[in-house]
């Protein structure tokens, strides 16, 4: 019963037009849909987070993308930033020339940090209490 109750959310949550942008796009057969999905299992953000992160996911922000082609708003749908492309989730999170140059770079290092903390745990290597203000 609980597995047929699962399967009728998920079935619904694809079916809705702006909602079902992320479980469309995880379709892919080079996507691993459980490790996907695995930080929302593991409980360990705040709600408003979670809630944030799944908008984005689900292309369901204020972009100029999405005032112009969901709320058909008459307004330009290119980046605010380089102007060049259109403004959705994906072109700001990893497509946007401009952001390149700092922020893509600065959360590359944010993951790398992290990495090599989790590794110095994991090899019993002295660390700071916090992953963010460790340094390699
Ligand atoms: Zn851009």
């Amino acid at each position: 019963m609980k597995d047929s109750i699962v399967e009728k959310t998920k079935e619904r949550w694809h079916r809705k037009r702006m909602h079902g942008q992320l479980p469309h796009n995880l379709d892919e057969k080079l996507i691993d849909i459980e490790q996907s999905y695995h930080w929302l299992k593991s409980g360990d953000i705040k709600g408003e987070t979670e809630g944030t992160i799944v908008a984005a996911q689900d292309q369901a922000v204020s972009t100029n993308y999405f005032k112009n082609k969901i709320l058909k708003e008459e307004i330009e749908n290119k980046c605010r930033l380089c102007k060049h492309l259109e403004e959705t989730i994906d072109h700001l999170t990893s497509g946007c020339p401009i952001l390149v140059k700092n922020k893509y770079l600065m959360r590359h290092d944010k993951v790398c940090t992290h990495l090599h903390y989790s590794l110095c745990k994991a090899l019993g290597i002295e660390t700071t209490d916090k992953w963010y203000t460790h340094s390699v």
